[in-house]
């Protein structure tokens, strides 16, 4: 099938096309610093907010643009998801399950709170999310779903019949989760406002500066970068997905993963208004997961993957697009405008990690949600490394991914057993 494209259309980001970035000083590198961040995503410039309103002097490296990693590349959903029910965590961590589910609960509190109080402009809206499910088992999985998360006092009800009809004009599930305390953002507006609000602080923020080398020298740091050296009492490590070989423990703890997202040209209003009625943030219940939401212009952005392991951009806009028509036939010959991807980190035990590694402070393993969570950790792990406690994530033991160079080699094996394993399911 060949995928209809808008006039406009251009293999690229629609959230940075359609956002203005905090224009950021420039200025030297400076010599010495109490902190020295590695990364300008929502991570690294959350945390250096933080320590920047405490009092602490921070610089914030960046390779690229600020912002360039996963956080002006998201879907925009702010979730407060663990892929797992705080039953399930609980069962499997005892209290410490209770306390990650807490943590995530107070992630999406923190973004709001931010939002709110930094008067950061980027199409907040609190949403709900629509976690549906194609297979005929799938109810009775929801409904302990709901429950769990009801134990803990989150609202959250079941959708079929009628009721389904009435959040997702879509023939192609059995049931539904709503969840009511998720919204929507746009990324790159929100990436914008951390970075305004970092800078306001007193953060110096160096985008197209890589650091090069980090070494130990007595009780401080020296890191590296092409513009000259920076002496420091603490380095945050706020890579995520895109960990280079500056810290190689760290990045072996991490699966990068490609997710790709295409976004349509607007719907038109009634249009729009038949396919998510409740707009409500939307994925579904496959390993190779589907999400989807409107943006504030009403164009349908529809995100996934098609394997693990490569897919071409194009390769990658053709299945969403194709997916896109399973969810919603009434889409088709609707024009495509952008379509991009970007890297998620995925960890063994599928949750985040955070701590310090030899000596050095970091916070990692998003597993695809990090608007609400990333955010979080960088806010708490600048009071850390400030002498406040870690987070509870800070507690769950780091392991390395098996095998990870030869990851090109068994990655396709796992992809297959997850598309068999979906197939079954439906
Ligand atoms: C396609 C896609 C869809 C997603 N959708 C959602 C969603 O809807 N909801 C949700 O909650 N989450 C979503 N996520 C995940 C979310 O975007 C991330 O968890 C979050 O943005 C991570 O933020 P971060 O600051 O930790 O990392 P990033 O924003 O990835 O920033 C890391 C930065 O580190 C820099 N860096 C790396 N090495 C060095 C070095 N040596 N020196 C200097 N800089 C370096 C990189 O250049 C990069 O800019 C999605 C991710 C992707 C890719």
């Amino acid at each position: 099938m060949l995928v209809p494209l808008a006039p406009e259309y251009t293999p690229g980001v629609l959230w940075q096309d359609t956002a203005t970035p905090h224009p950021v000083t420039p200025q030297p590198l400076p010599a010495k610093a109490d902190v020295v961040i590695v990364g300008g995503g929502y991570c690294g410039l959350s945390a250096a907010g933080e320590l920047a309103q405490r009092g602490r002097s921070v610089v914030v490296l960046d390779t690229h643009d600020l912002g360039w990693g996963a956080s002006t590349r998201n879907g925009g959903m702010v979730l407060p998801d663990l892929k797992a029910g705080p039953a399930s965590l609980t069962a499997r961590y005892g209290e410490l399950g209770l306390r990650l589910h807490a943590a995530v609960e107070a992630a999406f509190d923190h973004v709001e709170h931010v939002i709110a109080a930094g008067s950061i402009d980027c199409a907040y809206e609190r949403t709900g999310q629509l976690y549906l499910s194609h297979g005929e088992r799938a109810p009775a999985r929801l409904d302990a779903l709901a429950t769990e998360l009801a134990s803990v006092g989150s609202a959250a009800h079941v959708v079929r019949g009628e009721a389904l009809r009435a959040e997702v004009g879509s023939a192609a599930f059995s049931a539904g989760l709503v969840v009511e305390r998720s919204g929507g953002l746009h990324p790159a507006r929100f990436h914008a406002g951390l970075t305004r609000l970092a800078e306001a602080a007193g953060a110096s923020l160096h985008p197209h500066t890589p650091a090069t080398a980090v070494t130990r020298a007595a009780t401080r740091w020296t890191v590296s970068t092409p513009r000259g050296v920076i002496d420091t009492g603490h380095v945050l490590l706020a890579t995520n997905a895109y960990a280079d070989s500056l810290v190689p423990t760290l990045r072996r703890r991490v699966l990068p993963m490609g997710s790709f997202i295409i976004a349509t040209e607007p719907l038109a209003p009634e249009v729009a208004q038949a396919v998510l009625p409740t707009g409500r943030m939307c994925f579904n219940d496959r390993h190779l997961l589907w999400y989807w939401r409107l943006d504030d212009a009403g164009r349908m952005v529809f995100g996934g993957r098609k394997r693990l392991g490569s897919v071409g951009l194009e390769e990658a806009r053709d299945y969403l697009y194709r997916s896109m028509l399973e969810v919603y036939p009434q889409l088709a010959g609707t024009n495509v405008e952008r379509a991009w991807g970007g890297q998620v980190a995925l960890t063994l035990d599928r949750l985040p990690h955070c701590g310090q590694e030899g000596g050095l402070w970091y916070a990692t393993g998003c597993n695809g949600s990090g608007v609400a969570l990333n955010t979080w950790m960088g806010h708490r792990m600048g009071a850390a490394i400030d002498g406040e406690g870690l987070p509870a994530f800070a507690e769950l033991p780091p392991r390395a991914i098996p095998l990870h160079s030869l990851r090109r080699a068994w990655l396709p094996l796992v992809s297959t057993w997850f598309q068999l394993q979906d197939r079954r399911a439906t």
